[in-house]
């Protein structure tokens, strides 16, 4: 028998990270962990080595390290740390495949180490590509790597399009019949509400997601549809369309993960309970299909699928991110950081959540768009967007305090 593929999991103390480690688990003869990385959770990444025990563990300073080799000293886990250590264990040479779950900006640059050295690369860090989206996907083409999305919408759509590899041109959808994309969207905590009462919530009901149980900053992200703006420009990206090509379809349930029309008038959903471990599965698995731990759909239970369209007026953070799309270069490195400021803002209660959408505004409009084509240029644009909203951010914390 041939031997377990080797996994770097590269956000091992999250949400995705767990239900990873949940799939490893049970498939021992297919796959071990190779290396692991975490940020601020010793305890749970010391877990993870005590359990999994990988060549490689990653911290990010010396003082975790301490804490964590304490933890672990019986163990031949070595602890590495700093980002530079996070492309190293991303693109080590006896890797086989990368799970990139890392949340937001501080991702990029270990999944683009990951693609130039040609691995597998299942991609749950859409910030990464949102930020660097050409650059990122010429480096996909050069190297031949291969792309695989688990973000479930896009996992979705994956699984509803014809077998055409993992490399898609202008071209490959259209040539297929497909005639669009139909990109699902659970609404988040506060479907329904009107402006108003969307700056009254609280970080607690946003991170509150109704069928979703996931990190702080994608609940947010769900909660305000910044989430769908970040995956709309994922989708764009991972199967070459623009996006005219999709249409956001508000359904509660999250049964169908989304869908791919075609111009016969055939529309193909995939469906399943809300569970990460279906896509983290089939991407770790392709083509194959293997045990994932999730109930088979019981759709007497589910009983009902509903449909409807995005409330963009109240939620202006989806037109936000179609429109940085469409501005191009460094527009969407602009808006994702803009946004990750916002959240961490809304989650310390400093703004309201009314106010992520102006920041991101504000960021959009303040900074000059560049073309994005060095990861140079990328990473200025970022740090730019975060110096900028700082000071706007203590700006809208006034007002915010003056209206309450
Ligand atoms: P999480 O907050 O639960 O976990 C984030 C991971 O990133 C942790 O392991 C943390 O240690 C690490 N991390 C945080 N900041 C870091 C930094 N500065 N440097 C290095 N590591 C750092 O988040 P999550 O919900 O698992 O989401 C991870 C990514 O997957 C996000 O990009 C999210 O959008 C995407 N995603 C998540 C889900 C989900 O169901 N949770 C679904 C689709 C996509
Ligand atoms: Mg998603």
């Amino acid at each position: 028998m041939s031997q377990p593929q080797k996994i770097t999991l590269l956000g091992g103390t999250g949400s995705i990270g767990g239900s990873t480690l949940d799939i490893i688990a049970r498939h021992p003869d297919r796959f071990s962990l190779y290396a692991v990385s975490g940020y601020q959770r010793v305890q749970e990444l010391a877990d993870i080595c005590q359990q999994f025990e990988p060549a490689f563990a990653v911290v990010p300073d010396e003082k975790a390290a301490a804490l964590l080799t304490e933890k672990i000293s019986h163990l031949s886990t070595q602890v590495l740390t700093g980002a530079e250590a996070l492309e190293q264990i991303a693109s080590d040479e006896t890797v086989d495949i990368v799970v990139a779950a890392i949340v937001g900006a501080a991702g990029l640059l270990p999944a683009l180490a990951a693609v130039k050295a040609g691995k597998r690369i299942l991609l749950a860090n859409k910030e990464a590509l949102v930020m660097s989206g050409q650059l990122f996907m010429d480096e996909v083409k050069r190297s031949g790597a291969e792309l695989l999305p688990i973000d479930s919408e896009h996992n979705a759509i994956f699984q509803c399009l014809p077998d055409l590899g993992t490399h898609f041109d202008d071209a490959s959808l259209s040539k297929s019949g497909v005639s669009q994309i139909l990109l699902t969207a659970s609404g988040g905590p506060f479907r329904g509400f009107t402006s108003e009462q969307l700056s009254e919530v609280t970080p607690e009901q946003a991170v509150a997601h109704p069928n979703w149980s996931m990190g702080q900053k994608i609940s947010v992200d769900s909660a305000s549809l910044m989430n769908k703006g970040l995956e709309l420009i994922e989708a764009c990206w991972l199967f070459s369309v623009q996006p005219e090509a999709i249409q956001v379809v508000v359904h509660p349930q999250s049964i169908i993960h989304s869908m791919v029309a075609y111009n016969d008038g055939s529309v193909i959903a995939q469906m399943g309970n809300p569970d990460m471990r279906t896509p983290i599965a089939y991407g770790l698995a392709w083509p194959e299909r293997i045990d994932s731990g999730v109930k088979t759909l019981n759709l007497f239970e589910v009983a009902q699928l509903n449909f409807e369209p995005a409330d963009e007026v109240a939620f202006p953070c989806l037109a936000l991110a179609r429109q940085a799309f469409t501005l191009g270069g460094t527009a969407p490195a602009i808006l994702n950081a803009a946004n990750e400021i916002a959240v961490q803002a809304f989650l310390d209660r400093k703004i309201g959540f009314e106010q992520i959408p102006v920041l991101c505004r504000y960021a959009l409009d303040a900074i000059a768009v560049e073309p994005a084509d060095t990861l140079d240029v990328i990473l200025a644009s970022d740090r730019k967007a975060r110096e900028v909203c700082e000071p706007y951010l203590e700006h809208l914390a006034v007002h915010r305090v003056k209206a309450q």
